[in-house]
């Protein structure tokens, strides 16, 4: 079959590879019919979490059941799903506590991202490099799914795939990063980031109460597309001073909840520009540091954005001092499929406004390139094979 596969940094293929199969009782093959390249794909090929082995990549991928395990009584051949980006088995520890992102059973050798100090096994992913379990992503025409009688959902067939792929994670990721901010209603929520990640935290941060929703993104391109498809507020830090602006959008207090939609960011131009930090040496050159200092007093930050570096100088004294609540870590899909995707049958979300590219898995190595460097006004990229 054909798979877009990591090579090394900057270099991705689309390879003919050995097609999948089933190797436990609990697996289940699927025909790929849609897959994303999402932001995190970038730190891969970017080369922030190592990769030394030839892997295929992505885990934002829903397709047609083409086989299954003994064990996989709840699904057949035919049935269309979406998978959670998450491997859980359902039965551990963390998959019993509904955290799902740390399933023990999906990565046992886990040895961190620090390559060893972090010895803790759990948490497996599809496509995200042998520190994540080492499983082969859905960039392909197929993949080999475990655990797949627990945590896949069947969709409607009323729904196109475009409708429906993104519930596979960036909507959970979005959803999870307003939820830890606890909305009551009437909030001021300060989004940092306004690529797919942040789109859907705008998103979700309407539907969970806020009042005032505010895009922070340097490329105008996707603030404007923030304005068309959510119908938010919008500030460019290469152009005003964010954390003045926001405190003046606010009482002079700051943002009740900011999230970090951006994470690691490999252009570190990009954050010079930003005017209200930095001190290279002594702060933190992060978007995490602007949402402290955005945050009011008493504020919740939530980093949904990825972080890879094991140690790290953050302002603790002003966290101390603000008392402010911080939430880190990949999200829960397992938890929200569910019901987010009652709110996408119902209409009360729309996801695929946000696709800018839909392409042949055949230009996989031309998309990557493009969604990296922000061409052609690229904002979300979905892949055919
Ligand atoms: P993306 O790279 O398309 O978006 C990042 C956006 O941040 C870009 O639009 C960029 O212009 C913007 N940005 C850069 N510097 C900025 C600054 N100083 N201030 C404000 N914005 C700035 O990626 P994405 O797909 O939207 O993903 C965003 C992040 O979320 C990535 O780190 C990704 O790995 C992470 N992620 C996490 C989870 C999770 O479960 N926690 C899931 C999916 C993605
Ligand atoms: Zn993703
Ligand atoms: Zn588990």
């Amino acid at each position: 079959m054909k798979a877009a596969v990591f090579h090394k940094i900057g270099d991705i293929q689309v390879d003919t590879v050995d097609d999948p199969r089933i190797e436990q009782s609990r697996d289940a093959i699927i025909r790929v019919t849609s897959t994303a390249i999402c932001g995190s794909d970038l730190h891969i090929y970017d080369g922030f979490i190592p990769q030394l082995k030839n892997e295929v990549l992505g885990h934002e991928f829903m397709g047609i059941v083409e086989d299954v395990g003994s064990e996989v009584t709840n699904l057949k051949k035919g049935d269309r799903v979406v998978v959670p980006f998450t491997v859980a088995c359902g039965k551990c520890y963390f998959c019993q506590k509904n955290l799902q992102m740390h399933c023990e059973n999906s990565n046992p050798e886990h040895y961190g991202p620090d390559g060893g100090l972090l010895t803790e096994k759990g948490g497996g992913l599809f496509g995200y490099t042998d520190l994540y379990g080492g499983y082969n992503g859905g960039q392909a025409e197929y993949v080999r799914v475990p655990y797949a009688d627990y945590g896949l959902h069947t969709v409607p067939e009323s729904l196109k795939d475009e409708q429906v792929l993104f519930l596979t994670d960036i909507f959970p990721t979005g959803w999870s990063s307003i939820e830890w901010g606890e909305l009551k209603g009437g909030e001021t929520v300060a989004i940092f980031g306004s690529g797919p990640v942040g789109l859907m935290a705008q998103k979700s941060a309407w539907i969970q109460g806020a009042a005032r929703v505010i895009a922070i993104d340097p490329v105008n391109y996707r603030l404007e597309k923030a304005r068309r498809v959510n119908n938010v507020e919008t500030l460019n830090p290469d152009e005003v001073d964010v954390i003045e602006a926001i405190r003046q959008m606010t009482n002079g207090r700051g943002a009740d909840l900011c999230v970090d939609a951006v994470g690691m960011e490999a252009d570190r131009s990009l954050l010079e520009k930003a005017k209200a930090v930095i001190n290279f040496e002594k702060g933190t050159p992060k978007v995490l540091e602007l949402c402290f200092q955005a945050v009011r007093r008493g504020g919740i930050v939530s980093v949904v954005g990825v972080y890879g570096t094991p140690f790290d100088n953050i302002s603790i004294g002003r966290m101390f001092d603000k008392g402010i609540t911080v939430r880190f870590g990949q999200s829960f899909v397992h938890k929200n499929m569910s019901h987010l995707l009652d709110l996408v049958v119902q209409g009360k979300v729309v996801l695929d406004d946000i696709i800018s590219h839909t392409l042949p898995l055949a230009d996989a190595s031309k998309a990557y390139d493009m969604f990296k460097k922000k061409q052609d006004d690229c904002t979300k990229v979905v892949l055919k094979p």
